[in-house]
């Protein structure tokens, strides 16, 4: 097991670039959401559902020379796997017993042209970041996911997706090139149709084909930074479908927030919102003078530490039934902020602390059209175990992308998150597991932290196509993540 010498020697051998590109953490660093148990180079990290922690050794390179030096060397015993700002909920972002490789220095943006809305900036870059530096000239992020507190790096580590996956699909639609540092330390500028190849195992790859450090990013153009929301609260399970269907058709920005605990003939009630970006027109007078006002920060804070079982099947359901009863009927052209809109969670800092110390799982599949009586047996199954998901939201994918492990596929997904510690929990989501597989659906690897090796092999069947590619790119298997490990990926 690699300790805290292991990146004293590695540093050792990188004399030849500056101190400063390859910082061990000393000290509680600011950023991020790990937690560092001493004041060591060693950091015990894990991902945003606070489970399954392990300890590495985090190097903090300032520049890509320095990045790729972390690469060049081989064989530091357990690989390096890239960490953006640890919003996975797994442990993607880990590599116990190895090196993590924060982008949290890479943090530039190199160019942002304000009449194409071309964005070429380092992989640390958050969401946020470019929301601030391109909303003033009218550009948006092309997707967003439910934080904006996530890295380029890792929104095509992961190929996020966001509520406009049905037109826009996901973010690496938007990727116009990246720079990959691979195993061994060859910079390499990549393309869609440079190198199709390698461009699309690392869009979902999960940061297992090298360290993405910078990336060129179409924007998207918008004419003000508010939302025009419409809102519609379903009674159950068929017409939450049915709206989310028929808004698909009308709307670039739709979702549907769903009560996981509601049976019988409320069985996925849910409020769906669906929205599109208002025009100045739309905004009230006062508000005109500055249409791409966009103010980011939280609010709240979760204080450390939170009782266990906070979150639990009765306050959920209390939770559901105010926040039910709350939403209209039926709403149309509600001004919504960006934040209210995209981001509501990141209204509150360290939300993820509710669930208590033994943190939470989240889960979330897709399942193929047609497949509507696999998504009324999954909420069937939730709701029967009494089991207590916090946030559930259902949407509709559109195409996918060409990635073996991009998750996005045409269909239902549903997301779910539940704490850990729910009894019965592991059953419900094996039984889950086995609904997906047998609808030819998968989970998300952002997500995933306890499917069986096996069974995500039957979810993606491009597999053994990334294993190849990986192979070839790096035979000693350099980069790896506690993630990739349990899943042989
Ligand atoms: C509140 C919340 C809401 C979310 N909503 C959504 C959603 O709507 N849609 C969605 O798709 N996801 C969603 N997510 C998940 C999140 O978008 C992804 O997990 C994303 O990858 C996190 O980015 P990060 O920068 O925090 O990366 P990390 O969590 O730090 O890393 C994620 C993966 O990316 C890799 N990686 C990171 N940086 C690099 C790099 N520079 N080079 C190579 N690999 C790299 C890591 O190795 C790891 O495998 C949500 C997460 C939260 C906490």
């Amino acid at each position: 097991m690699a300790t805290a010498a292991t990146l004293a020697r590695l540093c050792a051998r990188l004399a030849r670039i500056p101190s400063s590109a390859c910082r061990p953490v000393r000290s509680k660093p600011t950023y991020g959401y790990y937690s560092v148990t001493m004041p060591s180079r060693t950091v015990r990290l894990t991902g945003w559902g606070r489970i399954s922690p392990s300890r590495a050794e985090l190097a903090e390179p300032a520049t890509v020379a320095g990045a790729a030096r972390l690469l060049e060397i081989s064989g530091s015993g357990r690989g390096l796997i890239a960490r953006g700002l640890g919003r996975s909920y797994n442990n993607a972002a880990q590599c116990g017993g190895g090196v993590v490789i924060s982008t949290a220095r890479l943090n530039r943006i190199l160019d942002l042209d304000p009449d194409t809305g071309l964005a070429t900036c380092e992989a640390g870059v958050s969401l946020e970041q470019l929301m601030v530096a391109g909303l003033p000239a009218g550009w948006f992020v092309p997707v967003s996911p439910g934080t904006r507190q996530v890295t380029v790096g890792g929104a095509i580590a992961a190929d996020v997706h966001g509520k406009n996956h049905h037109v826009a699909g996901s973010f690496a639609r938007h990727v116009r090139s990246a720079d990959i540092v691979l195993p061994g330390g060859e910079l390499r500028t990549v393309t869609g149709q440079s190198d199709p190849g390698l461009f699309w195992a690392t869009m979902g790859g999960m940061g297992l084909t090298g360290l993405i450090v910078r990336a060129v990013i179409q924007l998207k153009r918008v004419a003000t930074a508010r939302i025009r929301v419409d809102t519609v609260r379903t009674a159950d399970i068929d017409e939450t479908m049915a709206v989310l269907a028929e808004h698909d058709a009308s709307f670039g920005y739709t979702v549907a927030w769903s009560d996981s605990l509601a049976r019988g003939a409320r069985l996925g009630r849910s409020v769906v919102t669906s929205g599109d970006f208002a025009e100045p027109a739309d905004l009230p007078a006062a508000d005109r003078a500055d249409p791409f006002a966009f103010r980011p920060g939280a609010r709240l804070g979760v204080p450390p530490p939170m009782p266990p079982g906070l979150i639990n099947r009765y306050s959920v359901a209390l939770a559901n039934e105010a926040w039910y009863r709350r939403a209209p009927r039926s709403r149309q052209g509600e001004l919504q902020t960006i934040g209210a809109f995209f981001h509501p969670l990141d209204a509150i800092r360290n939300w993820n602390r509710v669930y208590g110390p033994g943190g939470f799982r989240q889960y979330q599949y897709v399942v193929p059209f047609g497949q509507e009586a696999t998504v009324r047996r999954s909420f069937e199954l939730v709701s029967r175990a009494r089991a207590a998901s916090f946030v559930t939201v259902l949407k509709r994918f559109g195409e996918g992308d060409p990635g073996p492990l991009s998750f996005p596929a045409p269909g239902w997904t549903l997301a779910l998150d539940m704490p850990a510690r729910t009894g019965g929990l592991d059953r419900l989501l094996a039984a889950l597991d086995r609904l997906v597989v047998d609808a030819g659906g998968r989970v998300y690897l952002a997500k995933d932290s306890r499917v069986p090796a096996g069974t995500l092999a039957e979810m993606y069947p491009r597999l053994e196509e990334f294993r190849k590619l990986r192979a070839g790119l790096d035979p000693d298997g350099m980069l790896a993540s506690d993630l990739s490990r349990r899943l042989r990926l």
